[in-house]
């Protein structure tokens, strides 16, 4: 299949997407950073359900990067990228540059509070800022339907719902569920930095959460399940652990003492070596 067309500009981004309206067709959108995998090509499939065009963008957002993490580093390449969206039959890709996204004197930046609150934003402050930011602008720019997002980024996924809603943005927000490798580590453009031993070992992170999520469901209390498993992990060669907390997976509020109440989900953030590895697991 030959790849889909990519525009640069909001305009031809909007002339096509006005061009499928009038003939009464229905757009679904997936945003991503590229470096795609199974993971961002199973929410075009999901989307080509819900929808009759899916359009994909591929934006390396620097507003959700801190000053020392890897935006400069961050895998690239929208040729390959372009090629797997068309076999997924994603029909138009946006891949603005930074200046078209951020132009001089741009000065907003769109916040949200409570579930971004713990886990991610407190290890990476400057995160849903940037994402919530840049999100509210490609949904504005394409205005789909409906936009698909990974649980992967569980957090991420209950942020941009509750931004949707808060802003009448008038778009279904759509979570479709983590895509794994064979072993069981959730795919991420971040893997490829692993080297071949720190691959393997990754493996661990999911085995882990897996088996915590089996004991908090036959009741153990989550705090020593949290423990032990971090003990795990650093044991494996991971460090820092960021945290594996289990926390509502609709509120995003941390779980008290006592059995784990349905719609809890457990959530871990650990490096190993250079490589920051996130994972989360339905309890
Ligand atoms: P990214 O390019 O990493 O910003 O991700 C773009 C979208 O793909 C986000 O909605 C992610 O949550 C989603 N995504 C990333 N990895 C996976 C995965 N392994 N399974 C499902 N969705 C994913």
């Amino acid at each position: 299949m030959t790849p889909p067309p990519i525009v640069r500009t909001v305009a031809a981004l909007r002339q096509q997407v006005a061009a499928w309206r009038a003939t009464g067709e229905r757009i679904a959108m997936v945003p991503t950073m590229g470096a795609l995998h199974e993971g961002h090509l199973s929410l075009v499939k999901l989307g080509l359900e819900r929808a009759d065009r899916v359009v994909a963008s591929i934006f390396v957002n620097p507003a959700q990067f801190a000053p020392h993490e890897d935006f400069d580093a961050y895998p690239r390449g929208e040729g390959r990228d372009a090629d797997l969206l068309g076999q997924a039959g994603c029909a138009l890709i946006f891949a603005p540059d930074v200046a078209a996204m951020y132009p001089q004197g741009f000065a907003t930046r769109v916040a949200v509070d409570g579930v971004s609150v713990p886990l991610e934003g407190e290890k990476r402050p400057q995160v849903f800022g940037g994402v919530a930011t840049v999100v509210c602008k490609l949904l504005n720019q394409c205005r789909p339907d409906v936009a698909l997002f990974g649980e992967k980024d569980y957090q991420q996924l209950l942020v941009i719902k509750r931004m949707a809603l808060d802003l009448d943005l008038g778009v279904e927000i759509v979570g479709g569920p983590t895509v794994r490798e064979a072993d069981g580590l959730a795919m991420s453009s971040r893997n490829a930095y692993l080297s071949e031993a720190e691959r393997r070992v990754a493996a661990l992170l999911p085995a882990v959460l897996s088996d915590a999520v089996s004991r908090l469901r036959q009741g153990h209390a989550a705090e020593a399940v949290e423990v032990e498993a971090v003990a795990r992990l650093e044991a494996a060669g991971f460090g820092p652990v960021d945290y594996i907390q289990a926390h509502d997976g609709e509120t995003m509020r941390r779980l008290g003492p006592g059995p784990t109440p349905e719609g809890a989900r457990l959530f871990a953030a650990a490096w190993l070596g250079k490589t920051r590895l996130i994972d989360n697991w339905a309890v």
